[in-house]
């Protein structure tokens, strides 16, 4: 059986080791020894500052609406993890969409302006697939309109646009460390803020709003990672050299047999590749379902990422019809990718597609 990812496990000595660790504090959560390091190791990896880790992705994206004092409305993405928008609607902030651009599947950023009104307060693009958003243009927007920016960038890790660490854009961005993403702690995440002020608001938060003399200073929530999390997270971060070169072996036969054969994911020129996942899309739901099945039937398992555009969830206040982004979610799969896939397996896949898309010729 090929699954559309496998968590990775790193080496169990090593996990060994930390667990140890954890055994002789017996400091299990609440900004152990483990989450510190991890923590400083992350910003150096990612080359960023005032990063927070989490309990997952989620709570990321809701600590930084909090810590943003975001409310009202907020333009956010219809192709997107439903976290996206539900954690706006689980906020109680309104999801306002702007649709997708048809090559990059992020946010279009010149649908943005007509879709802020008196109570819109921030932007929420996703750099989806770890494709980079216009960021520069979305900026600008945000600058103009005094609204906030927070990045999802659940799939960015390590991404590096014109040499700068992708995650540093924006107010804040967001992380997720599940099991299934590309670097992960379990579950988990990060957010990573511009501003040490901000920083410092959530860092409280996700504690109660307790502060460092016990004292209760402001509304908190509980959202801390814990040291299990941050001992997977450290193990895993020592393996992400193998992990990345992995991907790019199998993203790259994806692309030199499938990239004559059907859209692929346009990359942003100036951001790198992190290989996290490989979208195909194909020429209508009709086909998409058509090479699915015949997957299924070789007990090959891609997903449809994402699937159903999200302006069609029937919690959310109506919006106008996201057109692109439904065309897209109907007719997008993505292709089984992780370390350890074998040569052999991405040939079989490359197969099922080619003798698909043939036969419906
Ligand atoms: C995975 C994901 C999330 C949610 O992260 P969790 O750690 O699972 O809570 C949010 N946004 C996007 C785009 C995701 O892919």
């Amino acid at each position: 059986m090929i699954n559309v990812t496998r968590p990775y496990l790193p080496d169990r000595e090593k996990l060994n080791n930390y667990i140890d660790r954890i055994y002789e504090t017996a400091w299990l959560t609440n900004n152990g020894p483990l989450v510190q390091e991890l923590t400083a190791r992350l910003q150096e990896y990612l080359g960023v500052e005032n990063l927070l880790l989490v309990s997952n992705g989620t709570s990321a994206l809701q600590v930084a609406y909090k810590a943003l004092g975001v409310s009202g409305q907020a333009i956010t993405t219809p192709f997107s993890f439903v976290a996206t928008t539900s954690s706006l609607v689980w906020e109680g902030i309104e999801p306002v969409f702007a649709d997708i651009d048809p090559e990059s599947f992020c946010m279009d950023p010149s649908k943005i302006e007509e879709a802020i009104t008196s109570k819109t307060t921030a932007i929420v693009p996703v750099h989806v697939f770890g494709n980079a958003c216009e960021v520069e243009e979305i900026e600008a927007i945000a600058c103009k309109h005094k609204l906030k920016v927070i990045y999802d960038g659940a799939h960015a890790f390590g991404v590096k646009y014109k040499d700068r660490s992708l995650l540093s854009y924006g107010d804040a961005a967001t992380l997720s460390f599940h099991a299934t993403k590309l670097f992960h702690t379990i579950e988990g995440g990060a957010i990573i803020f511009r501003k040490k002020e901000d920083y410092e608001k959530a860092r409280l938060m996700i504690k109660f709003g307790i502060d460092d003399a016990d004292s209760i200073v402001g509304l908190g929530i509980n959202a801390k990672m814990n040291e299990f999390q941050a001992a997977m997270g450290l193990c895993v971060l020592d393996e992400m050299d193998t992990i990345l070169e992995e991907r790019a072996k199998i993203w790259n036969l994806y692309q030199r047999d499938l990239g004559g054969l059907v859209r692929i994911l346009k990359l942003n020129p100036y951001s790198t590749n992190n290989y996290s996942y490989f979208p195909i899309v194909l020429e209508n739901e009709e086909t998409l379902l058509a090479v699915k099945h015949a997957m299924n039937e070789q007990r090959i398992y891609p997903r449809r990422y994402f699937y159903p555009s999200l302006d069609t969830l029937d919690y959310i206040v109506p919006n106008p019809m996201a057109a692109v982004s439904r065309d897209i979610a109907a007719r997008i799969l993505c292709l089984p990718i992780y370390p350890g896939m074998k040569e052999h397996e991405v040939a079989a896949i490359i197969e099922v597609i080619e003798s698909c898309l043939k036969t419906k010729e």
